[in-house]
């Protein structure tokens, strides 16, 4: 087994996931099979019970862990679905320590962070290449350099590449080289001190991966070679890119890709980027531009729908038309005149998932808007839970019906608990979760978007919708299309629409570069074709 440690240092933020896996992308497009694995140094057990305005967006796997939203980087420039023991936590760590104490394993033993706890990681990391069949497995620490938390984390790693033995791990940090003052100097000191760190806890970096704003010069390239002990070659210049699937790219012109099969002895063939390139070559096209609204209540922090903005640049990559998001806040929407103006003009509605009562009054809104103008629509999760209260109430005229996460005494409860959530108590990892089978009805929106009638997706959900509504959205048009196999309503459409799909699961994890997901790619699709048409001719006169 070879492994590629990713640390950071100076700041988090600094697109680690993205280097990671960009790494990864250039060892898979030389047929290398890799894995990524990420540690996340905090006592949760998992990202679930996380607020997105935390971490980000909380990314579901099929197996319905619920991650840091970095595996979700990691599949889309892998191409590769992962599980969720690729998500090293500290509190899954402990847990297992803990659970192995009680079952008494070390009996007789004082039990310690050296070794038990390191050894539980290096445990971890080792299984999880193996059951990946990786031969190269990447390991991206979170956090910082100098974190009390990751520390263990380190410290395991530094042990493992003892064990592993020469030739066998990789050491690649990533830092930031600020550029500050008038004539703007690079300055590489906090690169300096994040290396003297990670020196002293016995970890030499084979690589140093420095972002910032702008490429890095040769002398500026030199000075970190010098003070960090690595060869030039190994000092990458990662500067801000208009899009991150440049990244793979970037890193191998500086001949990353060779520098680290040499280091770790694997073949250096000569790598396969044609899908890759052509999918960018079609990013920056720019022929045409549709105005996507999000409306959603964590849009002060766009990491929240991390996984949505992804399947849009999948789409850019596939249509070429520049796709512009721009974010209403859901709260704030039904106060703001200037802003239910400017919805309305938009050339696509998103409303994605969410929980709670915050900002549904304005989800609800814009899903009339999408319903009434018309403009094409995807409902996610809680975006298609709320176009089932919005259609209750504006088309079956039941003003009160919502669903029971908001109002649990209202009179029509269109939305409702599901039935084996009634029971249960703690909040991690007890929802409806990961990949389920959808069945389409044949001849549908949908099942036309995907060419299928039977569909797998992730979801990440309590509530549903209550089955005594249907034959009235029925009647008055709204269509139940996808169920799961046990009678569960997945997808709801308006025929009678241009394009109106909300669905109970979350496509956006599913989107990749190089397959975009086609939820996204015909929402996008149906506003463009409505931009084409001019409004005269989009409704032509009956034929006689
Ligand atoms: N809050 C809703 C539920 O629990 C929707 C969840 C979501 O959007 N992920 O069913």
């Amino acid at each position: 087994m070879k492994v590629i440690a990713v640390s950071g240092g100076v700041i988090s933020g600094l697109g680690k996931g993205i280097t990671t896996s960009s790494l990864g992308r250039l060892l898979k497009a030389r047929g290398i099979p890799v894995t990524i694995i990420k540690i996340d140094p905090y006592l949760n057990v998992d990202a679930g019970t996380m607020n997105p305005y935390q971490h980000g967006e909380v990314f579901v796997l099929d197996d319905g862990t619920e991650a840091d939203l970095d595996l979700g980087n990691y599949e889309r420039f892998l191409g590769q679905s992962l599980v969720g023991t690729h998500n090293l936590t500290t509190g899954k760590i402990y847990r297992s320590v803990i659970e192995k104490e009680r079952r008494g394993d070390f009996l007789g033993n004082t039990v310690q962070i050296i070794p038990h706890v390191t050894g539980e990681i290096k445990r971890a990391i080792r299984e999880v290449a193996q059951a990946a069949g990786a031969e190269v497995a990447l390991v991206e620490v979170g956090g910082t350099v100098g974190d009390i938390e990751s520390m263990p984390f380190l410290e395991a790693l530094r042990e493992l590449s003892y064990e592993l033995g020469e030739g066998h791990m990789a050491f690649v940090h990533t830092t930031l080289v600020p550029v500050v003052g008038p004539v703007g100097e690079a300055k590489t000191k906090p690169t300096q001190h994040s290396v003297r760190e990670l020196r002293a806890i016995g970890i030499r970096p084979t690589m140093i991966v420095a972002r910032g704003p702008a490429p890095l010069s040769p002398d500026i390239k030199a000075k970190i070679s010098l003070f960090c002990d690595v060869p030039p070659e190994a000092v990458i210049s990662v500067p801000d890119q208009p899009t991150i699937y440049e990244v793979p790219l970037l890193l191998e012109a500086q001949g990353v890709g060779q520098h680290l099969t040499k280091l770790l002895g694997l073949p250096d063939r000569v790598p396969d980027y044609t899908a890759w390139k052509e999918f960018l070559a079609t990013y920056r096209k720019g022929e045409g531009h549709v105005e996507v609204a999000v409306v959603g209540k964590y849009t002060e922090l766009r990491d929240a729908y991390l996984s949505h903005i992804e399947a849009f640049h999948h789409v850019q990559g596939r249509l070429g038309a520049t796709i512009h998001l721009q974010w209403y806040d859901a709260d704030d929407l039904p106060r703001n005149p200037g802003a239910l103006a400017r919805l309305r003009r938009s050339d696509a509605i998103l409303v994605p998932g969410g929980f709670g009562s915050r900002g549904v009054e304005g989800k609800a809104i814009a899903i009339q808007i999408a319903r009434d103008q018309p403009i094409p629509f995807l409902g996610v999760c809680y975006g298609f839970q709320m176009a089932a209260v919005e259609f209750a109430r504006h088309a079956l005229n039941l003003a009160q019906a919502n669903t029971t996460e908001v109002d649990p005494h209202t009179p029509d409860p269109v939305v409702c608990l599901l039935e084996e959530q009634k029971g249960v108590a703690g909040l991690g990892g007890t929802m409806r979760l990961g990949a389920q089978r959808v069945l389409l009805t044949p001849g549908s929106r949908i099942s036309e978007v995907y060419g299928r009638t039977e569909i797998w997706e992730r979801h990440r959900h309590r509530y549903e919708i209550n089955p005594a509504y249907l034959d009235r959205f029925r009647e008055h048009g709204l269509q139940v299309s996808g169920r799961s196999p046990d009678g569960r309503v997945e997808v709801l459409e308006l025929p009678d629409h241009p394009f109106f799909l909300g669905v109970q699961f979350h496509p956006e994890f599913l989107s990749r570069p190089e397959a975009p997901h086609p939820l996204y790619l015909e929402l996008v699709r149906s506003a463009l074709a409505r931009k084409e048409v001019p409004a005269a001719v989009a409704s032509p006169p009956a034929v006689t």
